[in-house]
């Protein structure tokens, strides 16, 4: 190839020139002297490299820079940034150069996209962990992730350069990052350009086809659009509204994706394009205009009664304003009308970030619709807090936010909160503070009690109502929709095993000091890989909770302090095998006994039920023989029998129920309801009215509107119990009902 060095800078400085007058709009005095700097060090930085193509490399910085401040309206910072975003990268200038020559937030951001730059493809997970350092960034500065999304952009738009392989690599990163993230920073020219791009790439044939079909259909399009734009604008003309009404065509892949969602063929979808009216108002007529003009449309044309969307009233949490409304136009043919004042469409075309934070003269529309994206940014930051967090489950958790569809829900005193569609109370709770999450036993949706688990729907207003003794369990995890929650309950849940854990780890040094062991992460290796468990906090955890057990240890040799696997291929086995060959060492229990409590073989041996947890029929159960030689019966899942059985496992004994049981076990059921004058009597009349049991005691204590009950009643079996639970729950205001927790 040959080289025309003249021809080729005065294509950079043409390339230049043009970046300038798009940025000039927004340009104050000396920034052009900066801009002019960013560029000069830029172009000496890469003036050994070049494009696939062939072409001198500065030509993509220059792209990526013209993208920030024309398509996106960014300002100088961003256009320097953009500049030299690849610099410290791939070139010998240094993060300290670039603070030295442009200060602290141009080296801050560039920072950021270096980091984010370093991706590498192996699995899926280090890719999941790489996206999630992407979103890393956007806690810093959302410039970051706007001059990514720029550079990914150009990226697309010269792909054919690339090799096939990686055409395919960064076509499906974009379709599973880049686009949704657009779209949730309300970018949605961008997104639309990104998709077809993507698509042109992943689904050629398709995208060709559509794109064929598109073309040879245009003529007729054209004349529709015309036939039908003709008689509004002359109206809105008319009117004195200023107006500008036009068609315009909808991107390939929303076709495409219409086609696929709804099983049809190109001819078969009939929103091909929309209609805009695009009003010129100044700021205090906005919504007044936009609704004049709603009226001017459908007194021409009727509209669907289904389909209005008013996102001027309460705009989209990414900032999106605007009127939607089909109407049945000419032929029968459903058309969209999108009307929104110039302000809004710029917002809706360049996104709410290049008016957030570095503008002034705001609306009040803006500002509600910037503290929204404030709100999500600080979402996504607690959200990344979650260091632990597996980063797959992390990235789906996170994708499935960026494109759902929101509801408007109001606090008692009337604040706005934008949830996502199917969001719970429970959801809502965590939107107003994690300790209001983490304590929540139900709410008031308009008045009336519902359930944690109860779907929030457009307009609800909602009190969360909070219990003290209220702690997350992993159901939670099921009942929530958002992130937030979600990490939120995580959060809550490891803190608890941590805590649990910690109890495991005491057990476990107890138990090594008598071995003579040493405690030492070494010997914790060799424990969590006999007992497979997955780090030591997993191992800590189960040896508390009594799923792992150290009586297995036993089969372990101590040399000088040091663990060693002896029969490797005993270690691991369920505890209840391991108990019975045990016990029989300090007791004269027959090898292989049962108890058998009201049977046969346990009028063998004296047996009393333990306070702590109070077993009744049905419970899954086991013995302990006590020193008297009396055998307490536990509940398997009570924390004093797992903390017994770690230690002395082979006095524990297999224990099972006799299908004969005939005396009255003493329970204790808590439950929480709104307070009501007739609670107790509608009570006692379920459990000594329709379910004939005894009642010990009953007693509510009350506090705001919400009852806490506690009854002691007898039972025979743990059937009777859940059955008694069922109906208790049935009764209108209860919201939980639950045995006592052992
Ligand atoms: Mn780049």
């Amino acid at each position: 190839m040959e080289i025309n060095v003249e021809a080729e800078k005065q294509a950079i400085l043409k390339d230049y020139r043009q970046l300038l007058r798009i940025a000039r709009p927004r340009m104050h005095k000396g920034d052009d002297k900066r801009i002019r700097h960013a560029f000069e060090l830029a172009l000496d930085a890469h003036k050994h490299m070049r494009r696939k193509s062939g072409e001198p490399y500065i030509h993509h910085p220059l792209a990526v820079a013209k993208i920030a401040a024309g398509d996106m309206g960014l300002g100088t910072t961003s256009i320097i940034c953009a500049l030299l975003h690849d610099t410290v990268e791939d070139t010998e200038v240094s993060l300290e150069d670039i603070r030295k020559e442009f200060g602290a937030t141009v080296a801050k951001i560039i920072d950021g996209l270096t980091k984010i730059s370093k991706i590498s493809h192996q699995t899926e997970s280090i890719q999941a962990e790489n996206y999630r350092k992407i979103l890393l960034t956007l806690s810093d500065d959302i410039r970051v992730i706007l001059i990514k999304i720029a550079d990914r952009l150009h990226n697309m738009r010269t792909l054919d350069g690339q090799s096939r392989k990686n055409q395919l690599k960064i076509a499906s990163e974009t379709i599973y990052l880049y686009a949704p993230l657009s779209h949730r920073l309300g970018l949605y020219s961008i997104k639309g350009e990104l998709e077809d791009l993507a698509m042109k790439y992943t689904e050629t044939e398709q995208y060709k086809n559509i794109a064929n079909k598109l073309e040879s259909t245009k003529k007729d399009r054209n004349k529709y659009i015309n036939d039908f734009v003709r008689p509004l604008q002359a109206e809105m003309d008319k009117s004195g509204l200023k107006a500008d009404v036009f068609g315009r065509p909808k991107s390939i892949s929303s076709i495409w994706n219409k086609m696929r969602k709804k099983q049809v063929e190109f001819e078969d979808v009939y929103d091909k394009f929309a209609i805009r009216v695009i009003l010129d108002s100044p700021m205090e007529r906005e919504k007044e205009d936009c609704w004049r003009a709603y009226s001017i449309v459908t007194d021409k044309y009727s509209p669907s009664p289904t389909r209005l969307r008013d996102w001027i009233s309460h705009p989209k949490a990414n900032g999106y304003e605007s009127l939607h409304t089909t109407v049945m136009g000419p032929g029968g043919q459903w058309v969209e009308v999108q009307i929104r004042t110039k302000r809004m469409d710029e917002v809706a075309e360049k996104g709410l970030a290049a008016h957030f934070k570095y503008k002034e003269n705001k609306t009040k529309a803006q500002n509600t619709a910037e503290e929204a994206i404030e709100s999500w940014l600080m979402q996504v930051r607690d959200f990344l807090k979650n260091q632990d967090v597996n980063p797959i489950e992390f990235i789906n958790d996170f994708k499935l936010q960026l494109y759902q569809k929101e509801i408007y829900t109001f606090t008692p005193k009337g604040e706005l909160k934008i949830l996502p569609a199917g969001a719970t109370a429970l959801d809502f709770a965590y939107s107003i503070h994690t300790n209001i999450g983490d304590t929540t036993i139900g709410a008031k949706v308009n008045n009336k009690l519902v359930s944690i688990s109860h779907v929030l729907a457009n307009g609800d207003q909602v009190e969360i109502i909070t219990s003290r003794k209220q702690r997350p369990n992993d159901d939670w995890l099921n009942i929530v929709t958002t992130s937030r929650a979600k990490s939120k309950i995580k959060n809550s849940l490891r803190e608890e095993k941590r805590k649990i854990a910690e109890e495991g780890k005491e057990l476990l040094e107890r138990k090594l000091n008598q071995m003579k062991a040493h405690f030492t992460n070494d010997n914790i290796n060799v424990l969590s890989n006999l007992y497979k468990a997955a780090s030591s906090l997993d191992l800590f955890y189960g040896i508390a909770k009594g799923t792992l057990n150290l009586n297995e240890l036993k089969q372990l040799k101590v040399v000088g302090g040091h663990l060693e696997i002896v029969k490797p291929e005993k270690i691991g086995r369920p505890k209840e095998e391991q108990v019975q060959e045990n016990y029989t060492e300090e007791s004269d229990i027959p090898k292989n006994a049962e108890l058998v409590i009201f049977g046969e073989s346990s009028s063998q041996f004296p047996y009393e039920f333990a306070k702590c947890c109070n077993p009744i029929p049905g419970d899954d159960v086991m013995g302990f023989i006590s020193i008297n030689g009396m055998i307490k019966i536990h509940r398997t899942g009570c924390n004093n029998i797992i903390n017994l059985a770690s230690k002395y496992g082979y006095r524990i004994i297999k224990t099972r129920w006799t299908a004969k049981t005939t005396p009255a076990f003493l329970t204790t059921i808590k439950l929480v309801g709104l307070d009501d004058i007739g609670i107790i009597n509608k009570l006692t009349s379920i459990i000594s009215g329709e379910m004939k049991l005894n009642m010990q005691s009953i007693s509510l204590e009350t506090n705001e509107g919400i009852f806490e009950g506690i009854i002691k009643v007898f039972v025979k079996d743990n059937n009777q119990v859940n059955k008694l639970i069922a109906k208790l729950k049935a009764i209108d205001g209860i919201t939980s009902v639950i045995r006592e927790e052992i």
